[in-house]
């Protein structure tokens, strides 16, 4: 957080565009970034980029190394190894114009619980150089978008958890960041208000901004436009939520149903040359794994024809993304194994 004394009148309307020099849309990029602590290892060879107008979802269990990534992205920490560019510039040399262009929700952000949620934005918008007329206009606007207008004159350590949360949300998009940093916002917080983190999220991203969100829940995943996957400091997987999918089950799963297989026709359509296998669920199901469900299921339901079985559904199996992260774990784990006598957390 800024000094409680920083210069007033400084704030200024932010540019939503690129900086000179930078890509038009790249607004985080990291090649081959490393951090150690003491010697030890906590992030390992980062590479990604988050283009403009995303939700980048960085999903990993507790430990994993994403606030390590944010604090590398965000220049609180100095990479081992590798080049973080923040919007074109490096991040641990920021400028005021880069400073201005981003906001951080963090983990455990501090607000000041004597104060209502009304005057702890006003004391946030101050350190933000906003004039008077300038900061009511804003913080009125922002306890709309987070749904706290009723609740602007409670005092901050009388509200819920997941209120304390919308009130830091605010508090981190009072300069009207185009590019926001959001750590963990919905841990511990009841699905309800998870939903709308995420509505907000989208409304944000719908309006051109930018949004990197880390989370432990995975079947959050369905709401980021794209997602790294961390795990022990590594990525393991990064891609749409759809892919992601693919990627874990080795493409996609349709489930056919009749009451009239036959081995025979179990076995003409385990050759066909776009099913990967099959595998038995019931007497009367198969699941099918195939490179392209779409294109998949005119084919089967032919081959469930040719051989006089009639189906009585044939629909795309989508896993959960429990599911779905459980085999890319157990994935990589298989790939790289921990070394001997280390503790798994
Ligand atoms: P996550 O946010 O995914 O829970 P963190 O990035 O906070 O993970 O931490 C990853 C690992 O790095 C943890 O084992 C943590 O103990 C270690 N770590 C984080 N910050 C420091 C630090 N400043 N000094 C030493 N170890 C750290
Ligand atoms: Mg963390």
């Amino acid at each position: 957080m800024a000094a409680p004394n920083a210069p007033a009148g400084t704030y200024r309307a932010p540019d939503t565009g690129p900086l000179p020099g930078a890509a038009p849309t790249t607004r985080i990029e990291l090649r081959g970034v490393s951090k150690s602590f003491d010697g030890d290892p906590v992030v390992r060879d980062l590479t990604f980029e988050v283009m403009q107008g995303e939700i980048f979802g960085f999903i990993g269990p507790s430990g994993s190394g994403k606030t390590t990534t944010i604090r590398l992205i965000t220049g609180v920490y100095h990479p081992t190894e590798g080049t973080v560019r923040l919007m074109g510039a490096d991040p641990t040399h920021t400028s005021r114009q880069v400073q201005e262009r981003f906001g951080y929700m963090p983990q455990h952000f501090v607000l000041y619980p004597t104060l209502t949620v009304r005057e702890n934005l006003y004391f946030s918008a101050a350190l933000y150089g906003m004039g008077v007329v300038e900061r009511r206009r804003r913080v009125d606007q922002l306890l709309k978008f987070v749904e706290l207008w009723d609740a602007r004159n409670k005092v901050t350590v009388n509200i819920s958890g997941g209120m304390q949360r919308r009130v830091q949300l605010a508090a981190s998009l009072l300069h009207d960041p185009p590019l926001l940093f959001t750590d963990e916002p919905t841990a511990g917080i009841d699905p309800v208000l998870r939903g709308k983190f995420w509505e907000e999220f989208r409304r944000l991203r719908d309006q051109g901004r930018t949004i990197f969100v880390t989370t432990q829940y995975v079947g959050e995943s369905e709401y980021c436009d794209r997602i790294g996957v961390i795990r022990e400091g590594r990525i393991i997987a990064l891609d749409t939520p759809m892919n992601l999918r693919r990627i874990a089950m080795g493409g996609d799963v349709v489930d056919v149903e009749s009451d009239q297989f036959s081995p025979a026709a179990i076995y003409s359509i385990s050759r066909l040359p776009f099913v990967q296998h099959v595998q038995p669920v019931t007497h009367r199901e198969i699941r099918v794994h195939v490179q392209e469900a779409g294109a998949a299921v005119p084919l089967l339901l032919d081959a469930m024809n040719d051989n006089q079985c009639e189906v009585q559904r044939i629909e795309e199996y989508r896993p959960s993304f429990d599911e779905v992260f459980i085999e890319l774990m157990k994935r990589d784990e298989a790939a790289n194994p921990a070394p001997e006598g280390a503790q798994n957390a």
